[in-house]
């Protein structure tokens, strides 16, 4: 400023005259203020010795005011912006003291409150005497640079936090590839410092077997100038590998390519992630391809995915492509459309069994788990699928024969009473009659033993099949056993119903059966009950019927009867048993069987129980535990027993010929044969008759044979004891069990009831008894026998407990004479 003045001091120094100095004045003042115009410099002066302010016009226009405004230097200090006006007013206080020129920025306030900068170079004017004379301002409005370099300031400030504050590796390389800088996340991605990374290479940051691409990548930058991106391998400062995408960004200043920028992302952690999403889904890949189990997605009905499994499954090589549908068995086609398609995302059907269909048209019975899935977007389907077929054919085979008969294929006994109960419920409610018709083939028994089984088996087949043909709707055959059926009629509203029926059966039997060649000529007998007359229950319909059977086989077979409660069946029964008992003996119609007693330490056998049989020609083999009773009541017990000695001591008599060891026959004796008067002369003679040593003969009597009896008993157990014949006590346990009367009696032997050896592992009791029953017995040197042991456990038991003998199905079933002789032999040997 002070330069300028000189400028004009030396121009001034030429005028010679007043007007001359007045033009040129005015024109220098024009020409200041065109200056300051064009310059946007507002000028002002304040002089000392006028002690008077002047503006320049362009000043007026800097502050926005009128140009006639005229103010003292204490007034122009309140033009300035209030937050400035201390600070300038305190510069210009102390440039004043210093008489020395200064330059200032601020603000300043234009009446209407508009805000604008200015920069004011303030110079203090001094004579010869060094006294201030002027002070003079030059007042420049700034505002437009000021904003120009504020928001200079801002982006620069701006792209420096985008460099520093960056999480990604942000840095610039020289043409060489040397680090010009680095941002922070740089150094910490690295580990480095910023000193150990400026000016060297980016190669010792670049894994070694990524260097070459890195370097490509780095020179295409230069070579296209244009940006690169690529993955590499970094390496930190600790030498663990790190992974980052990276983009490579030419510097270009002046169209001269300077440098390299870069931007690297670390992208370890993501691809650590995509790595082990890949293993997986290999693993899982591998699982459905090679799994045992049909896995498939389908997606709008058409299978997008199928594995191995389920197309070899369906026949197929692939299914993939398919429509789901096209396998499905049409049948079951909307039943499974009903099932999935109420699914939402998420939710699954489990076990749903349905059939398919195989490339080869065969059907498989599938049962699958359905589950809806989003899959890439779309609403799909995935399943599970596992061939049942074989399984629900087994089950159906169980399920069939668990309610049919094998042989006929007819329904069994157990269909016959789930349903007849249903039908005597259904019944009730329609107050209809219900039928039962037990039909009985006459003398199968002697189709089956004079012509073998298999012919047996046949007839029955071709006889159920005869039945089936009689049978309307309502009416069901059931084979229940043997050479029994029955037929159930459901709503019978008419006696003729029944009698219809009855009428075709006996129709049916009067055309012979030819099986194999034989014609068989069969009669049927048959029982009818019905409800609710003859009952209401399963059970008493079927055991009316029964009784109605058998009233039709004892008058004769090839007969109907109906049950009517004036049927005194038993004593029917009764009459016919004991008038057939009468003359099994003549018909030689008994038989024994011999059941083995063993020493239970060594197992030898040393007795033998004879046990009674009754063939009977028309009912078969009929227990001595249901025609003894009838026996003992007739009083023909006395015959047959001593039928019964005679057999088995001469069956004694003939092993002991044999050659085989003694060994005691024991034989079970009524108590109406122990008290008849002369039992003891018949067995004497019996005795005398076959031979038998008495002291291999063995009466077993129960405890109910002293009951109202108890005198004549003990004398003939005296008078036995003298013969030498053995005595024991059968049943033990199952009657009144008195300990007393062991005491009393003079016994030899003691049977423990099959009841108490059955339960002797389960029931502690039970074992409790057995010990203590066999500790008296060996006080009173008694030999003791546990019957019915089935069981090695059972056995083993009473071998340790130390029971003297056992007898029972472990060791052998009652045996006829042969195989009893055969076991003899090899008991002998062993
Ligand atoms: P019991 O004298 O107690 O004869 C034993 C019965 O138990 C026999 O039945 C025999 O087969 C059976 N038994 C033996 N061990 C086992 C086993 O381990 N398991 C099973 N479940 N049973 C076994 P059976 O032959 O039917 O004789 C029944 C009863 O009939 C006899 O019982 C006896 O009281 C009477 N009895 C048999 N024959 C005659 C006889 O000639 N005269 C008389 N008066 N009664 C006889
Ligand atoms: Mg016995
Ligand atoms: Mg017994």
């Amino acid at each position: 400023m002070s330069k300028n003045y000189r400028i004009y001091k030396d121009q001034f120094q030429n005028i010679k005259n007043t007007e001359q100095l007045i033009d040129q004045m005015k024109r220098r003042f024009e020409d200041f203020e065109l200056i300051q115009k064009i310059s946007n410099v507002g000028y002002w002066e304040y002089d000392f010795q006028m002690d008077a302010t002047t503006w320049s016009n362009q000043l007026f226009l800097i502050h926005g005011i009128e140009d006639d405004f005229s103010m003292s230097l204490d007034q122009f200090f309140t033009l300035i912006h209030p937050d400035d006006r201390a600070r300038t007013f305190e510069r210009f206080n102390v440039a004043l003291d210093e008489k020395a020129g200064y330059e200032i920025e601020f603000r300043i306030v234009h009446p209407d409150g508009e805000i604008r900068n200015v920069v004011q170079v303030t110079e203090f004017l001094l004579n010869e005497l060094n006294e201030l004379t002027r002070i003079i301002g030059f007042v420049q409005d700034i505002t437009v640079h000021k904003k120009l370099q504020l928001s200079l300031v801002e982006e620069e400030q701006y792209y420096k936090s985008l460099f520093i504050n960056n999480p990604d590796s942000v840095f610039s390389f020289d043409l060489q590839g040397n680090f010009l800088s680095c941002n922070p996340a740089l150094l910490e991605t690295f580990g480095f410092r910023e000193e150990e990374i400026l000016h060297e290479n980016f190669d010792n940051l670049v894994e070694s077997t990524s260097r070459e691409k890195t370097n490509h990548f780095f020179m295409e930058t230069i070579r296209t100038r244009l940006p690169q991106n690529y993955e590499t391998t970094g390496i930190h400062k600790d030498g663990s590998i790190l992974e980052f995408n990276v983009t490579n960004i030419p510097i270009i200043i002046n169209d001269e390519l300077v440098g390299v920028y870069g931007i690297a992302k670390n992208i370890t952690a993501q691809k650590v992630m995509e790595r082990s999403l890949i293993d997986a889904e290999t693993n899982y890949r591998s699982l459905v391809e090679q799994s045992i189990v049909g896995v498939f997605i389908a997606v709008e009905g058409i299978f997008i995915y199928s594995n191995p499994h389920l197309n070899k499954m369906m026949g197929y090589d692939t299914i993939t492509g398919l429509k789901v549908l096209s396998l499905i068995h049409p049948e079951d086609q909307q039943k499974v459309i009903d099932e999935i398609s109420h699914l939402a995302e998420g939710e699954s059907i489990q076990n749903f069994c349905h059939r398919g269909i195989r490339l080869d048209e065969s059907i498989v019975i599938i049962e699958v788990h359905y589950k809806k899935v989003l899959h890439q977007g779309k609403l799909a389907t995935i399943g599970t699928v596992l061939d049942v077929t074989e399984r629900k054919q087994t089950e159906e085979l169980n399920q069939f024969l668990a309610y049919h008969d094998y042989l006929t294929t007819l329904p069994n006994r157990r269909m016959f009473e789930e349903q007849l109960d249903e039908r005597l419920k259904s019944s009730r409610i329609t107050n209809k009659k219900v039928a039962v018709m037990l039909i009985d083939l006459d003398r199968f028994k002697y189709v089956n033993d004079t012509l073998g089984h298999s012919i047996g088996d046949v007839l029955l087949k071709h006889f159920a099949w005869r039945l089936q043909e009689c049978l309307l709707v309502g009416q069901t055959v059931y084979r229940l056993g043997g050479d029994e059926f029955c037929i159930v009629l459901s709503e019978v509203n008419h006696q003729n119903e029944i009698s219809r029926l009855v009428d075709k059966l006996t129709q049916l039997t009067k055309e012979d059966f030819v099986i194999e060649g034989y014609e068989l000529h069969v009669t049927i007998s048959i029982g009818i009950s019905m409800s609710p007359e003859d009952g209401s229950t399963v059970e008493t319909l079927f055991k009316n019927a029964d009784t109605a059977l058998y009233v039709a086989k004892s008058q004769g077979r090839d007969q109907t009867q109906y049950y009517s409660s004036s049927l005194n069946v038993q004593s029917f029964k009764h009459f016919n048993l004991s008038n057939d008992l009468r003359k099994a003996l003549d018909k030689k119609e008994f038989f024994l069987m011999y059941m083995p007693r063993v020493d239970t330490q060594t197992t030898e056998i040393v007795g033998v129980e004879a046990l009674i049989r009754w063939k009977h020609p028309e009912w078969g083999l009929i227990s001595p535990t249901e025609f003894i009773p009838i026996a003992e009541e007739t009083g023909l017990i006395v015959p047959i027993g001593e039928w019964v000695l005679r057999e088995a001591c001469k069956q004694n008599k003939i092993w002991l010929d044999q050659g085989f060891k003694p060994i005691t026959t024991s034989v079970n004796f009524s108590v109406k044969q122990l008290i008849k008067p002369n039992i003891l002369e018949s067995i004497d003679n019996i005795i005398e008759e076959t031979g038998i040593a008495a002291g291999q003969l063995e009466i077993e009597i129960t405890e109910s044979s002293f009951i109202s009896n108890e005198i004549e008993v003990t004398q003939l157990l005296t008078e036995l004891k003298k013969r030498n014949i053995k005595v024991s006590l059968d049943d033990f346990g199952t009657g009144y069990s008195s300990l007393y009367l062991l005491k009393q009696l003079t016994l030899d032997t003691l049977k423990i009831d099959r009841s108490f050896v059955e339960e002797i592992l389960t029931d502690s009791v039970n074992r409790s008894i057995i010990q203590c029953i066999l500790t008296l017995a060996n006080e009173l040197q008694m030999n003791v026998v546990a019957e019915g042991v089935e069981t090695a456990e059972q056995y083993a038991l009473l071998k340790e407990l130390q029971c003297d003998e056992i007898q029972g199905y472990y060791f052998s079933r009652p045996l006829h004479v042969e195989a009893f002789t055969e076991l003899l032999r090899e008991n002998n040997i062993t």
